[in-house]
């Protein structure tokens, strides 16, 4: 039988741990011998998800964000998941420049990049019971 490795981050959803998540991820992801772009790529979708789950999933509270990744073959896994207000409508907020945020703050480009930067993501949401953004990147084999 093929063991995963696999890890699991909770973290409170302060604004500082985004740094620290994306941290993380990246240098699990490392095991698959990435380049330096792969890296890169894998840490800029996991700070989008994160900072979404910051920002709108929690806007006048602190709750709890889960970061799991698996590694299987040269495939990382991994999933961004609160527990906050949710998405009533998930075709709509994946559509490049579409944004809750009322001001000029956000740009709506989250869900764009990390379709750009990863093969697959997959978000399940439902109002009032949380988000899980599930993100999937095959890290080619160095020739
Ligand atoms: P940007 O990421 O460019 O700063 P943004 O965060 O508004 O702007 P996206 O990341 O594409 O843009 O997200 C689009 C919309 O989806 C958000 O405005 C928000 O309404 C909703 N959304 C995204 N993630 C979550 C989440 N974890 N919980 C609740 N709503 C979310
Ligand atoms: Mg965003």
């Amino acid at each position: 039988m093929e063991i995963k490795n696999t890890m699991e981050l909770r973290l409170p959803s302060l604004s500082i741990n985004e740094g620290f998540a994306r941290s993380v991820v990246g240098a699990f992801a490392t095991q698959l011998n990435p380049t330096l772009e792969e890296v890169a790529d894998i840490k800029t979708a996991v700070s989008e998800a994160v900072t979404n789950a910051i920002i709108h999933a929690y806007p006048d509270r602190i709750g709890e964000i889960v970061i799991s990744a698996s590694l299987s073959g040269q495939t990382l896994e991994v999933s961004i998941s609160d527990k906050g207000v949710g998405i009533s409508d998930i075709e709509q907020a994946r559509q490049p420049f579409f944004s809750t945020a009322g001001d000029e703050s956000r740009s709506g480009m989250g869900f764009t990049v990390m379709e750009t930067f990863m093969d697959e993501v997959t978000v399940i949401s439902a109002p009032g019971e949380g988000t899980t953004v599930r993100m999937l990147k095959t890290i080619k084999t160095q020739g």
